[in-house]
């Protein structure tokens, strides 16, 4: 196996849930960076009871707390690019906002609101608290179907409701939209807007690739969202690009079968060094 090789300048700071268990949230994330030979940080927002199979508590810490933590961070060690996770409530997604209009790298948004299966995790509030403050911040945000539904009131149906949510959510303020549609006819989707900045919604472009029947999914989202995130820190900015590494990235670590665990196995990301990431 390759060494990683660190950029000395390429650092990446998670605010993101704990997942116990290794295969989401805060944990994903910090792997990822590494494995892409980033530098990780996190700021931890909330802790989650759970392993592969269930989600038996969540605690949110107190908004003053995960302030705390991100003066501490963003004095000391500048992040080269940001990723938001699971905030669990709206102060927190109110007081993270706060805390990062002022920082000049990019911000990935992974509004974890809704579970790939459809299971509501936050309350209205906090969604609004999205539109409003984060979503402006957003160099990019990725939802699966059912956050971006919840997000923008469109209901995912065809093609062109797809390209009408993307647009929506660039008007609340994102300036790059991928959606994780998930499968159609067999095939995994994902849509981001055209790249050129005021792009057409009939530019919105698919990346489609091949389904794994597998039941390694759990922390996928994670994943995907922490490779943008670490591409970025290390000077890759083209959305097109970012999404297409990432997506691909995902799919191989559905591949690997870790059998970790009774329920939905962690996805598994291959070690890789920088050279081959680029
Ligand atoms: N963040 C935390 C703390 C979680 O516990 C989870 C899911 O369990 C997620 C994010 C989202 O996980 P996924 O990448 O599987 O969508």
């Amino acid at each position: 196996m390759p060494a990683i090789q660190f950029s000395p300048n390429a650092t990446a700071l998670t605010i993101a849930g704990s997942d116990p268990s290794g295969g989401a949230g805060l944990q994903a994330d910090l792997k990822t960076f590494q494995q892409l030979g980033v530098y990780g940080m996190s700021v931890i927002t909330l802790l989650t009871v759970q392993n592969t199979q269930a989600v038996t508590h969540v605690e949110v810490l107190p908004a003053s707390l995960i302030r705390d933590q991100l003066n501490a961070v963003l004095t000391d060690i500048p992040p080269r690019a940001i990723k938001t996770g699971a905030l669990g409530s709206a102060d927190v997604v109110r007081t993270v906002s706060e805390n990062l209009k002022d920082v000049s790298c990019p911000v990935v948004v992974d509004p974890v609101l809704v579970s790939k299966h459809g299971h509501v995790l936050v309350t209205d509030d906090v969604v609004e608290a999205y539109r409003t403050h984060l979503l402006p911040l957003a160099f990019m945000v990725t939802p699966n179907r059912f956050e971006a539904e919840r997000l923008t009131g469109i209901t995912l149906s065809d093609e062109h409701s797809v390209a009408m949510a993307i647009k929506r959510l660039q008007h609340f303020g994102a300036r790059n939209v991928l959606i994780k549609l998930g499968e159609v006819s067999g095939r995994s989707h994902h849509w981001m807007n055209g790249e050129n900045p005021g792009s057409r919604p009939e530019e919105a472009r698919l990346f489609e690739s091949v389904r794994m029947p597998t039941n390694n999914t759990h922390g996928t989202g994670c994943i995907l969202a922490a490779t943008i995130t670490a591409k970025l820190a290390l000077g890759e900015t083209r959305p097109h690009e970012l999404a297409a590494f990432a997506i691909q990235r995902v799919s191989e670590a559905v591949a690997v079968n870790t059998h970790l665990g009774h329920g939905i196995h962690p996805a598994e990301i291959r070690a890789m060094s920088r050279g081959d990431a680029t």
